[in-house]
């Protein structure tokens, strides 16, 4: 039988801090206890937050802890043809429109909407406003997915969450962007369209992550891609509890290597030791 493949997907918009640190670590720990693969994915479809600094200080700061990643990485900017491809899939099955609400649009909608349903996250749904509007298609508009008709043709979804069965609900993501304005693709599209690529078997991500399974389950099954395991892991948490992230300038894995920690110390500290 063919091994089990892992994958560690970072998003290098910042530096990587613990948090990363312990999926990276968690994925490679599976790796190793089932003969598995570990493969490593860069990211990295919005260029501006992405910068080549981010990209190759993610890589080093992986490259320290120890971690032995299969090479080549791949790198998401570089997969807009598989992206686009899949997008033309989508629309041939008549699944996506475009839309040309702005931020302030779709905020302003929310707060004077307060019954208006919500996402898991607590985001007010698409109110579907482009919906019935033939908008033309340019890099300047995203494209969204009729969510009503795609959960009906996939019929009813679930996964494999630690082996257990999960029901799946993209529904209650409502019309969710597909392709993001200016990028032309989504984290939802690529990460499904990659992981088929990459013929990852087993998804070990953070707990921020699960919910949105739901999505990744119905562009599967829309897409005809195959059904990978998923385990989604505690967060690591800030001393106050809150979730550690880099925007709000928690100690990164660089800070801590230039305060003088190894990485050792940081695989102790994470339980991996
Ligand atoms: N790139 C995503 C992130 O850093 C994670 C992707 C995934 O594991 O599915 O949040
Ligand atoms: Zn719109």
């Amino acid at each position: 039988m063919a091994p089990p493949v892992f994958r560690f997907a970072p998003s290098p918009n910042g530096r990587l801090h613990l948090g990363h640190a312990y999926s990276a670590l968690l994925n490679a720990r599976m790796a190793r206890e089932t003969g598995g693969r570990l493969l490593l994915r860069i990211e990295d479809i919005d260029g501006e937050r992405c910068t080549p600094e981010n990209i190759d200080a993610a890589i080093a700061d992986l490259a320290w802890l120890g971690l032995p990643f299969e090479k080549p990485v791949l790198q998401q900017s570089r997969r807009m043809a598989a992206y686009r491809e899949a997008i033309a899939t989508l629309m041939e099955m008549d699944l996506l429109y475009v839309c040309t609400c702005t931020r302030k649009e779709l905020a302003a909608f929310s707060d004077a909407s307060p019954q208006a349903p919500r996402d898991p996250e607590g985001q007010a749904l698409y109110p579907g406003t482009c919906r019935r509007v033939a908008h033309m298609f340019s890099a300047g508009s995203a494209l969204r997915l009729r969510m009503a008709e795609a959960a009906a043709r996939a019929g009813s979804l679930s996964w494999t969450e630690k082996g257990e069965p999960v029901t799946a609900r993209p529904e209650c993501w409502g019309d969710v962007i597909i392709a993001r304005k200016g990028i032309g693709t989504s984290y939802h599209l690529s990460v499904v369209v990659d992981d088929a690529f990459q013929g990852v078997t087993d998804i070990v991500r953070g707990e921020d992550l699960r919910e949105q399974t739901s999505i990744h389950r119905l562009l599967q099954v829309l897409l005809g891609l195959p059904e990978p395991r998923y385990h989604h892991h505690d967060l690591i948490r800030h001393d106050s509890g809150r979730k550690l992230a880099k925007s709000r300038g928690d100690e990164s894995l660089a800070d801590l290597r230039a305060a003088g920690v190894s990485a050792d110390q940081i695989r102790m500290l994470l339980g991996f030791a």
